[in-house]
Parts: structure tokens; C-alpha cells; sequence
């Protein structure tokens, strides 16, 4: 028999989350103790009037009070997808956002593993294939206070704004439009600023291993969703994941899922 680690024998890692000043108006908050597969990014984009929080992670910690608005402007948070490594922290905000074909998911109270042998293979294998390592545990390190198990309830967080396609969110001085980019999740959604060409992507696309065969996947619809895409004149993507990019790379990233599924 085998010893496994458990989160009991991990390091405390003080502070958790990492912020970081991409520009401007847009800051990235990350968590570097958690394994690609499951460190989401989180984006928040500041307005003149409003702020905007685009995934919330994984609710390790509480997370708001990183993303405040300085100036004391309300605070939209918006889920991509519900997918748990994304909305973590939804319920610690007030106003909530997610497409409507999720909302029912959100407003249920869910789980979050943290055990990578609970992740099926269509999780598990794009990244073995990628060259990634698959630990035990998809974290190698605990926030203060520690955690008691690697499974952790996800609390529910009803949308108090359904998102659809067309949809245009507006911070005041600038405004993004919603974009349903289905395939990865049906409800899977982008928020585009088309005067900036500035795309929040969620999960629809991101510089690392695209998952298109979960629950709630549809390849169909992602070949439509990457041919979309490919065609907006993007100047950068920040993804759900892995670092931002610009439009050559969307490109590749496009035509290489392409050649593989359609
Ligand atoms: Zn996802």
C-alpha cells in the first residue's frame, strides 16, 4: 500500500492569491498553489462606474476583498461558465451574472475536489498529453488556516443577472459585449469590448489544454464557437487559465483545434 499526501501534510502558503497590474483598468488574480487544471484566472476590470469580476476561482479563501473597488464602485461579479474552479467566490458578491443556461447550476450548492484521481480521464488526459504533470493533489500548498479535506462544498449563489448572447455590460466608460461561446460548457460565455479588442474567453479558449469532452461539452458547437473566434480582431484574450495572448496565437489556437475536430 501506498502513502498518499494528504492536504493535512501540505505547507501553509501566506498570502494565497497573487495580484498582478496587467494594465491600466484590468488586474489578474491568481492562485500559484493550485496546478494549471484548476487555477483559474480572475479579472478584474475597472470602470468609471462600475467594476467588473470576471471568475471568481476556486473559494479557497475569501477573495472580494482583492477585487474592491478602490473608488467604491459596485462590483458585477461574472461567472464564464459554472464550472467549480471558477465560481468558487461567487457568493461572497452581491451581484451576480452568469448565462442563463448555467444559472440553475450556480443557485445549486456544489463540490470541488481537489483529488485528481476523482478527474476522469477527459479531464486528465489533454494535459498528460500536453506534457503536464497530474499530482495527487491539484494543490501544493494550503491557505492560512488550513484546509480539512480535499473536498470542499461550493456554496450556492443565485444570479441576480441572467446573461445572453448580445447582452453589453457597461462600466461607464467602457462596455463589453456578451458573447455565447458554447463547447467547453453550454453556457460557456466571453465578454468582448470590441473599441479596445480587449476578450475575457472564460474556457472557450485559453494558451494550454482545451477540454471539449465534459459533461456538458459539445464539439459540435466548439467547432462553430473556434471558426467565431478566429474572426474577431482581437489585440489580447485573457483566458480562464494560463497566460493572456494576442491574435496570431488565437489564430493557432483556433486552427489547431480545428484540424483535430472538424
Ligand atoms: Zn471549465
Amino acid at each position: 500500500m501506498t502513502y498518499s499526501p494528504g492536504v493535512l501534510d501540505l505547507p501553509v502558503a501566506d498570502p494565497w492569491f497573487v495580484t498582478e497590474r496587467v494594465d491600466d483598468g484590468i488586474t489578474l488574480v491568481t492562485e500559484p498553489h493550485v496546478h494549471p487544471l484548476l487555477r483559474c484566472n480572475v479579472w478584474h476590470v475597472r470602470g468609471h462606474r462600475d467594476d467588473l469580476v470576471v471568475d471568481t476561482s476556486l473559494g479557497l479563501r475569501p477573495l472580494r476583498h482583492l477585487v474592491e473597488s478602490e473608488l467604491g464602485h459596485d462590483v458585477l461579479a461574472v461567472a464564464t461558465h459554472v464550472h467549480g474552479d471558477h465560481v468558487g467566490g461567487m457568493h461572497e458578491f452581491g451581484a451576480r451574472a452568469i448565462h442563463s443556461s448555467e444559472a440553475d447550476d450556480l443557485a445549486t450548492p456544489g463540490v470541488i475536489n481537489l483529488e485528481s484521481r476523482v478527474f476522469g480521464p477527459a479531464v486528465c488526459d489533454p494535459y498528460l498529453d500536453a506534457g503536464y504533470d497530474i499530482p495527487e493533489l491539484f494543490i501544493d500548498a494550503v491557505p492560512a488556516g488550513g484546509l480539512s479535506a480535499a473536498t470542499l462544498e461550493r456554496m450556492p449563489a443565485p444570479a441576480t443577472l441572467l446573461l445572453e448572447a448580445g447582452d453589453v455590460l457597461d462600466l461607464g466608460d467602457r462596455a463589453f459585449e456578451v458573447l455565447h461561446l458554447p463547447g467547453h460548457s453550454p453556457g460557456s460565455i466571453g465578454l468582448w469590448e470590441e473599441s479596445t479588442g480587449v476578450l475575457f474567453s472564460g474556457d472557450a479558449v485559453y494558451d494550454g489544454p482545451l477540454l471539449d469532452e465534459l459533461d456538458g461539452s459539445d464539439i459540435t458547437a466548439y467547432v462553430e464557437t473556434m471558426k467565431r473566434l478566429r474572426k474577431l480582431p482581437v489585440t489580447v484574450v485573457h483566458g480562464g487559465h494560463e497566460p493572456s495572448f494576442g491574435r496570431d496565437r488565437l489564430v493557432e489556437l483556433c486552427d489547431a483545434y480545428l484540424a483535430a475536430r472538424s
